[in-house]
């Protein structure tokens, strides 16, 4: 009587769980396009991680031409290194700003799944919800 109640009971505790681990982003694997809000928030996504790049690309050029040139004209050698010390702080707030972004579709962290981290992924890390939805799935 013991045992069945305590099968009964994995068996109920199983299916629940089950239905919590249901994802709200099944939707996107049967290529549901996204509604206009969703489009809004990847065009965000994207333009986050585009400056990401941005600061990531300038930073070497950047640090130089401004750097060198603060340098020549208040004849010091310490401006480069503010520059360089403000870009590197503007890098780590654009890639805070990737870091942070949440898929439209799952809300869950749009770059990372878990402990796994990518953020050049062209798909949601959680329910593949694709960052460029015009783009035929791969
Ligand atoms: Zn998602």
């Amino acid at each position: 009587m013991k045992l069945a109640s305590l099968a009964f009971y994995l068996t109920r505790s199983q299916i629940s769980s089950g239905v919590r681990r249901h994802h709200p982003t099944m939707s996107s694997e049967f290529g549901v396009p996204p509604n206009p809000a969703e489009l809004a928030q990847l065009a965000t996504i994207r333009r986050r991680r585009r400056n990401l790049w941005i600061v990531f690309l300038s930073y070497l050029p950047g640090t130089a031409i401004v750097g060198g040139a603060l340098n020549s004209l208040l004849g010091s050698d310490k401006p480069v290194v503010v520059v360089a010390v403000s870009w590197m702080a503007a890098f780590m707030v654009a890639g805070y700003g990737v870091g942070i972004s949440r898929c439209p579709r799952c809300g869950d962290e749009f770059h990372r799944r878990g402990l796994w981290t990518n953020t050049f992924a062209q798909r949601c890390m959680n329910c593949e919800l694709p960052i460029r939805p015009s783009r035929p799935a791969a």
